[in-house]
């Protein structure tokens, strides 16, 4: 099920749909996914995490000390996507991966993750001089340096078919968290790639980080 951001004023409107009322929470929500679509307007992003998520980590070389360290980026299995504004039923088949990985300063990172990400690790909200702005990010174990947001990200993109040997050699881990309710994403699947379909998430690599996220 997802809670909806229904107003006062249209409640109605989302009692007609179908739309279900919860008194504890003094929320709407919707409870058929196949539906989802029905309720867009009352949902922020363009589309809906169905299972579980997950900090997908790996190492990467720090740019400053060339020491390895490790990245985070914040993991959804594609499969487990549904894309609300109707553009595709698959994302795994139009994007050609088996896992979405979203920059760890995004708002779609779910905040029981990003407190895990404060708490264990030694990313936090870092001045960019490159960008001009403050953001959540990946820090060097070593030197604390910014590594930028994208890492985790650019790693897994730039990796769009043939290079299947780096991730053997340096596998992404998984940590994960267990959704209780569907939650909106902002994630917009990309242009469609005609690459072969991209395998990264390796059931091998999970640790459990035994949080729920309601
Ligand atoms: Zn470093």
């Amino acid at each position: 099920m997802l809670y909806l951001n229904v107003h006062f004023s249209e409640k109605d409107e989302a009692k007609s749909k179908y739309a279900r009322w919860d008194p504890e929470k003094k929320k709407w929500y919707a409870t058929n996914e196949k539906y989802y679509y029905r309720f867009s307007k009352w949902i922020e992003g363009e589309s809906v995490a169905t299972n579980n998520v997950y900090i997908a980590v790996m190492d990467r070389e720090c740019w400053k000390c060339k020491n390895e360290t490790p990245v985070y980026g914040f993991a959804v299995r594609s499969k487990g996507i549904i894309d609300i504004t109707g553009e595709t039923d698959d994302i795994e088949e139009y994007t050609g991966f088996d896992t979405v990985i979203i920059p760890i300063s995004s708002n779609d990172v779910p905040e029981e993750v990003r407190k895990y990400l404060s708490e264990s690790t030694k990313c936090e909200i870092r001045f960019s001089k490159t960008i001009k702005k403050s953001y959540f990010s990946n820090i060097c174990t070593h030197c604390n340096t910014l590594q930028g947001n994208h890492f985790v990200y650019d790693e897994v993109d730039s990796f769009t078919g043939i290079e299947t040997t780096m991730l053997e050699e340096n596998p992404i881990s998984y940590i994960k968290f267990k959704l209780v309710n569907d939650i909106p994403l902002i994630y917009e699947a990309g242009d469609h790639i005609v690459a072969p379909p991209v395998k990264i998430f390796d059931e091998n690599n999970i640790i459990e980080s035994g949080i729920s996220i309601e």
